[in-house]
């Protein structure tokens, strides 16, 4: 399986080593509003502006690199997915693409519920005011201490990964003289990424129990013995940056498979099913997501005709969007630094950043597009690698792009449809201070997480 199965355009490597350069199909200045979030566009001297504020403001007032975040454009991507999938469903944010207290409040006010998987996360749910209840709680090593503190705060839902955590948490629970409400994640032999997807029947991965070899349906014959524990459902999660419905087909199709069984051998029709998350965005122009009303009813659809075939009632069904509501929300902002030409092959532009902010061109090969935002240009377009200023060769934000050829120190650019898993994964790297996410909305913009300084570092650092 290939990561990525972009038809061949004029970013790919066979491409480049033959040589030459398609130019971009569209004009530079134009921004494609697939990429960007909902409020961006040029004012009339060709600056971006996001919320109404040109970037030029922002940078000074905030600084570079930063996360510049389109508030309005999240809560109405949050409306839009509670919308598609009604009050017969749930839409639980994966908080781990990005969490902050001020994203926790948005979720709260718009009707999310909110998947956290670490105690870092549930922390910063419950200190901002997420109901408990709204909470499920994920993760294949969750620490004893953590389930206390999960079951303590009442959280609505934790997501069993293993035999073992079945009885810890179920003795957790007694002890708290609770039953907690629990789903078991199962693995259904697929793996889903972009377009394709693998059905497969062994999964080798940390993460659930699988399906085959009876190991699921024992997990649930262990769950519905355990007095501590209400079971509710089963939980899978198949893959990430997925576009291709398919995937979702053959992991419900399993999973209602399963409750099949369960209500044969026990009698009982588990009232849920977790469909997780992973579907897909657009980081350059060709990608298509689909839209969240397409996806409720595409998932609706494939649940109800599976569970109408093994005469079950139609589960509760709930998602994880994480990327596809904060992914496209945001956008880095950094300054142009030293840029390097290098004779027939491609300009080399550093910014102020790099892998500390955004780690995933180097982790994935994750594919970004890049604009220059400070104002437009007439110049011909050139083929460049956007670059950090780590001390690692790897350490590329956007691997091949097209800027003008007048690109200069200075300049500033932007990479868009950094919202997610880029600040969640931010490091230190090289002692770099990470950067702020600048909340935007209605020509105000505010801090919701700050920059670090080196007195932070220091702070840290006990001698
Ligand atoms: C990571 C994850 C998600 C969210 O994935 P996205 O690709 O951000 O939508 C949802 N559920 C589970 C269990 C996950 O691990």
């Amino acid at each position: 399986m290939s990561r990525s199965a972009h038809p061949a355009g004029p970013r790919h490597a066979d491409v480049l080593t033959e040589g030459h350069y398609s130019a971009p199909a569209a004009d530079l200045n134009v921004l494609d509003e697939k990429v960007w979030s909902r409020t961006v566009t040029r004012d009339a001297d060709g600056a971006l502006t996001v919320g109404g504020i040109a970037v030029a403001r922002l940078a000074e007032e905030f600084g570079t690199p930063a996360y510049f975040l389109d508030e309005s454009d999240f809560r109405a991507r949050c409306r839009a997915w509670a919308d598609a999938f009604g009050p017969d469903a749930d839409v639980f944010y994966a908080g781990k693409a990005f969490l902050s207290r001020a994203v926790v409040r948005w979720l709260k006010e718009e009707g999310l519920n909110l998947d956290v998987c670490s105690g870092g996360e549930l922390t910063t749910a419950l200190d901002a005011g997420m109901p408990a209840e709204r909470i499920a709680f994920h993760g294949n090593n969750k620490t004893v201490a953590e389930i206390e503190r999960a079951v303590e705060a009442g959280v609505g839902r934790i997501v069993l990964d293993s035999f073992q955590e079945i009885v810890r948490v179920a003795h957790i629970a007694r002890s708290h003289a609770v039953r907690q409400r629990v789903q078991i994640r199962v693995t259904v032999g697929v793996e889903a990424h972009t377009h394709e997807f693998i059905a497969t029947a062994h999964e080798d991965q940390k993460f659930g129990i699988a399906l085959a070899d009876g190991q699921a349906a024992e997990a649930v014959r262990r769950a519905l013995a355990l007095d501590g524990l209400e079971l509710i459902g089963v939980h899978s999660h198949i893959g990430s940056q997925i576009f291709d419905m398919a995937g979702f087909e053959v992991s419900a199709r399993r999973v209602v498979q399963l409750l099949a069984e369960i209500r044969d051998e026990h009698g009982v029709e588990l009232p849920e099913i977790d469909l997780g998350g992973g579907l897909g965005i657009a980081y350059t122009s060709e990608d298509d997501p689909r839209e969240p009303h397409e996806i409720a009813k595409a998932l609706s659809d494939i649940v109800t005709r599976e569970c109408e075939a093994a005469k079950l009632r139609t589960p509760r069904i709930s998602v994880e969007p994480g990327r596809a509501i904060v992914g496209p929300t945001a956008f880095t902002l950094y300054e142009v630094g030293t840029i390097k030409p290098l004779e027939g092959l491609r300009t080399y532009v550093s910014v102020d950043g790099g892998m500390s902010d955004n780690i995933r061109t180097a982790l994935y090969d994750a594919e970004y597009s890049v604009a220059l935002v400070s104002r437009t240009s007439d110049a011909e377009p050139m083929l460049v690698r956007v670059v950090g200023k780590h001390c690692e060769s790897g350490d590329i934000v956007v691997k091949d792009a097209f800027l003008p050829a007048d690109l200069a120190p200075g300049d500033l650019i932007a990479v868009p449809a950094t919202g997610a898993y880029c600040r969640s994964m931010a490091s230190n790297y090289n002692h770099a201070l990470r950067p702020p996410v600048v909340a935007v909305r209605d020509g105000e913009a505010r801090v919701i997480v700050r920059r670090e300084t080196e007195e932070d570092l220091l702070r840290l650092d006990v001698g």
